[in-house]
């Protein structure tokens, strides 16, 4: 269990009325000051000489790493702290491994399979994680991926779960992360994988492998390679292992679209990932072509950005200044979210105040809504449109 500030507080001298309290000789003003940043672990418990044994030990073992990280060619497997995502993040992801054995009848077409495998999604390309080479005396070369062979994988310091009933399997995979976490039991401290031998049923073992991934398999190895179903797990785990403190964001930049000109089409929105590739892919799908301006917002989507004042009429006029996009187009209609039409006559006053002379058009709430939109649009909103 890990210590809060306030239960660190309560051994100190300040909490006890003693003599030495807040005498900042650990580099604090007060004692309570200290015990918060020890909480977050940004100050090392020696620098009070008066902190008591009885909260050294305490502290000491709150501190413990309750799972082992093992590293296989720069692949960080474990090293988790929490149970649940919420709680703070989770840390390295489940990573994916194939195994490809020299008995299968197809091996070398699974392999070409596994090295041209890779999806992109929210700007991150992802691969198989680790080839296990079985029954190989001379490792095949493998490019861009980690390949190791089965008896030096049976080597590593992980716990091998052989998948066969989901109910044993989901079970043990919950008992032994709870015994890491919340006892820090060092006889579960070692990541766990899941070994799935060969199945015909795709779609139950697409079922299985995902609720482990989720609880609470450090890795996933198959002997199947399957390009939909290792597709579908790795966008579950991107889900998943991102940290729920930092939204996912993209650049902010100017977007272009089926190769814009100067008189094309001008949108606008927030580096909200999810908002960018919802519009992105509207815009890719037009029949004209578009640019579309992201604005900096800390990865807020449009409304939440507007309400933290991360998306206010001065940023966007200097936005629209750092790309120096008026020289680079003739058009001078930018089409903001229909979410923030109550911001139009703010947005085109700062921008004339910037000295620039773009116009603000009203557009839909919802990105799907953007094709009828344009179609619909006043023949005058843009030269794009125009004969
Ligand atoms: Fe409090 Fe100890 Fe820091 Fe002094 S050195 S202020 S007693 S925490």
């Amino acid at each position: 269990m890990e210590l809060s500030g306030l239960q660190i507080f309560k051994y100190l001298p300040a909490a006890k009325k003693a003599e030495n309290s807040n005498c900042k000789k650990c580099g604090c003003p007060t004692c309570m000051a200290f015990a918060l940043k020890l909480a977050k672990q940004n100050a090392k418990i020696e620098s009070c000489p008066y902190a008591p044994e009885e909260l050294k030990s305490l502290y000491e073992s709150s501190c413990k790493q309750p799972q082992n990280t093992v590293e296989i060619q720069g692949l960080k497997i474990g090293g988790e702290n929490v149970l649940y995502r919420h709680e703070k993040t989770f840390i390295n992801k489940t990573a994916i491994a194939i195994v490809v054995d020299k008995l299968e009848n197809n091996w070398q077409e699974k392999l070409k399979r596994i090295e041209n495998f890779e999806i992109t999604r929210v700007s991150e390309t992802m691969k198989i994680d680790l080839v296990i080479f079985k029954n190989f005396e001379e490792l095949p070369t493998v490019k861009e991926l980690r390949t190791m062979s089965f008896e030096d994988f049976k080597k590593l310091p992980l716990k091998e779960i052989i998948d066969e009933k989901f109910s044993k399997t989901s079970a043990e995979l919950i008992t032994i992360r709870q015994k890491a976490i919340l006892e820090k039991d060092e006889k579960f401290a070692e990541p766990v994988y899941v070994y799935f031998k060969h199945t015909e049923d795709l779609n139950t073992l697409c079922a299985k492998a995902s609720f482990y991934l989720c609880k609470y398999a450090n890795m996933l190895v198959f002997e199947n390679f399957d390009e939909a179903l290792i597709s579908t797990l790795m966008t579950l785990r991107q889900n998943i292992f991102t940290d729920p403190q930092k939204p996912l964001q993209v650049e902010s930049k100017i977007y272009e679209f089926n190769n814009p000109d100067e008189n094309s089409l001008i949108f606008m929105t927030t580096n909200f990932a999810l908002t960018f590739y919802a519009v992105a892919n509207e815009l890719e799908s037009l029949p004209v072509p578009s640019y579309l301006i992201v604005t900096p917002a800390e990865g807020m989507s449009v409304l939440t950005a507007w309400s933290a004042e991360k998306f206010t009429a001065v940023m966007v006029a200097k936005t629209l200044k750092k790309f120096d996009f008026a020289n680079r187009v003739k058009n001078r209609n930018i089409i903001i979210p229909g979410l923030l039409a109550h911001m139009k006559e703010e947005l085109e006053e700062e921008i004339e105040n910037a000295g620039l002379d773009f116009k603000i058009v009203v557009g839909t709430v919802e990105a799907f809504a953007i094709g009828d939109f344009v179609k619909n649009l006043a023949p005058d909103t843009t030269a794009a449109l125009k004969g």
